[in-house]
């Protein structure tokens, strides 16, 4: 769709998701968009807080040169972290570069792009919602666990038959039932924990 929009020629700007878990916009959007003189956004370095290094994250993001950084903060202490890691340069060293391809090997088959490709499932699981429980807890607190869309999504996700059809489905080829039983495990024991 943002290369149609490119072509179109309708844009000043474009907003588009860039981490190095979700890098791909580096591959054509960004060159194209800078070709064309179409400002690029990329929101969503921290790949909605699935990514643990923050400083890393923004390492990798900065490094892309052209482009606009929006990186959401909870808290405004993150405001004076985020500009630390600004002033401090913006190249990757060859660690920091070892570093993000091993987790980006360990992402790959767990990390969900929520790109709902996978649905429909017929017991209506909101399935990117139950696999990005972590980082909506560890971003929101236990809280989301007991009332709020996510825990209705919690209470889906313990009817799934693992029918399969969603993995048929996910170009990622995650192993969504696999990730769902082990998120309800964890969900039950931060439920004990507290
Ligand atoms: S395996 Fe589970 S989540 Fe996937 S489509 Fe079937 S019921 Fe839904
Ligand atoms: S298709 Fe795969 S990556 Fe996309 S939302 Fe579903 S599980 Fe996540």
């Amino acid at each position: 769709m943002l290369d149609r929009a490119l072509d179109d020629g309708l844009f000043d700007t474009l907003m588009v998701c860039f981490s190095f878990l979700e890098p791909l916009a580096r591959e054509k959007i960004i060159p194209k968009a800078t070709e064309k003189n179409v400002g690029v956004i990329a929101m969503k370095p921290f790949s909605g807080g699935v990514i643990e290094n923050a400083r890393l994250a923004l390492k990798f993001v900065l490094s892309q040169p052209g482009i606009l950084i929006i990186p959401g903060v909870e808290d405004k202490d993150l405001f004076d972290e985020n500009w630390n890691v600004f002033q401090d340069g913006n190249s990757l060293t060859q660690a920091e570069e070892q570093e993000i391809a091993e987790i980006q090997k360990r992402a790959e088959k767990v990390f969900c792009r929520r790109c709902d490709y996978c649905q429909p499932c017929a017991e209506r699981i909101p399935i990117q919602m139950v696999l990005g429980i972590r980082s909506m807890v560890k971003r929101m607190g236990k809280g989301v666990l007991q009332k709020g869309p996510h825990s209705g999504a919690i209470d889906k996700a313990r009817n799934c038959t693992e029918c399969g059809l969603c993995v048929t489905r996910c170009p990622y080829e995650l192993p969504i039932p696999d990730l769902i039983r082990e998120n309800l495990r964890w969900i039950d024991e931060q439920t004990l924990s507290t």
